[in-house]
């Protein structure tokens, strides 16, 4: 069996002082997997002349450098899922432009999907980036591994290796705002991260304002879970119960002090509106479990992949009913099928 293809997929904004080198140290990495490869930049509407260079790359790398330009823009992730559905090969692996992630490695991240992991991070060695990112990407990865239970470190590193059919699950899910390091452990078995090294951005600057980067919290937070809406309930229910046994506090001190110490029921009046506050938050908390689920269904995530069908039953006639269907949805031979 030839060993399995590589795509490796690198968004660009801006980046135009980095691109020689990323190419030449991206092609060389691939050149030495010694299996058959191709780079896909993803130019996220660049403005700095980083458009027409990879036009000449590409170019002049014909048959195993393509460039998909943009029109404005979108966005990291969503530039790499746009590299993702253009990439053929059957591990694919993503990339910073900035050579923040060195390409040298691509074949250690490959070795690992070879083992048989659906998934390879990396978590970055000795991280060189400024102190509030550092301390920002440690909370944020505390809150992702106590929500999905898989323990990765560094959900930032976009220095990444995914098996074609945890690619294809991803291109299936019909969400606008994704992260893709957390959507990817939704449909991968073997999930493991390499040590990898970091170096500081030599040009250019981050492409992450605090805005930018705040945004991308909330697509994270949005792409794993609903809980914060639920989260509006237990609130709610808390400050009621609260407001309850405040309430009965008042009427027992009431009648040992009378009604002269109740304030002329001032502070029964602060009870009564507390328990309604209460109740309000838990009629918004359950509106939000109605819109967690029309938020799980418009995404249209996949419900599950079948991996591999063992066994042959009631004739091939039904069975190959079933097949069409997945062909029809772009699910071709040996690919596994993809059910939303
Ligand atoms: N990037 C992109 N679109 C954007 C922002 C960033 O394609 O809107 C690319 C950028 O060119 C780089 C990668 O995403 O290849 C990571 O960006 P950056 O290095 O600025 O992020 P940081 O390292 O500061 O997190
Ligand atoms: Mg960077």
């Amino acid at each position: 069996m030839s060993a399995a293809s590589v795509t490796v997929v690198i968004p660009v904004f801006n980046e135009r002082e980095n691109i020689a080198e990323l190419v030449d140290r991206t092609i060389a990495a691939c050149r030495s997997l010694d299996r058959p490869w191709e780079v896909i930049f993803v130019d996220d509407g660049s403005r700095d002349g980083s458009t027409e260079m990879l036009v000449q790359t590409a170019a002049a790398h014909a048959g195993s450098v393509k460039a998909l330009l943009l029109n404005r823009n979108y966005g990291q992730h969503n530039a790499i899922l746009c590299g993702f559905g253009a990439a053929q090969g059957d591990i694919l692996v993503t990339l910073d432009a900035d050579l923040q992630n060195p390409p040298e490695e691509i074949p250690a991240l490959v070795r690992k999907i070879d083992e048989g992991f659906d998934v390879v991070g990396s978590v970055r060695q000795d991280r060189q980036d400024a102190l509030f990112r550092k301390v920002f990407s440690g909370v944020i990865n505390l809150m992702v591994r106590r929500t999905t239970g898989v323990r990765l470190h560094d959900y930032g590193c976009m220095l990444r290796a995914y098996r074609r059919r945890v690619v294809e699950a991803m291109l299936s899910c019909r969400e606008r705002h994704t992260f893709i390091p957390v959507l990817a452990n939704l449909f991968a078995r073997r999930v493991t991260e390499i040590p990898v090294g970091h170096s500081e951005r030599a040009r250019g600057t981050s492409k992450y304002t605090l805005l930018k980067l705040v945004n991308l919290q909330f697509d994270l937070l949005t792409c794993m879970t609903t809980a914060p809406l639920r989260l509006l309930s237990w609130l709610g229910v808390a400050v009621s119960m609260l407001a309850i046994g405040f309430g009965a506090l008042l009427l027992v001190l009431r009648f040992i002090y009378g009604a002269e110490w109740a304030g002329q029921g001032v502070f029964t009046l602060f009870a009564v509106a507390f328990f309604f506050i209460g109740a309000q938050f838990v009629a918004l908390g359950l509106m939000g479990e109605y819109i967690g689920r029309i938020h799980a269904d418009v995404r249209e995530r996949p419900r599950y992949i079948i991996d591999r069908v063992v066994g042959e039953t009631l004739g091939e006639t039904s069975v190959a009913a079933v097949d069409s269907v997945s062909v029809a949805r772009g699910v071709g031979r040996d690919r596994p099928q993809v059910r939303n």
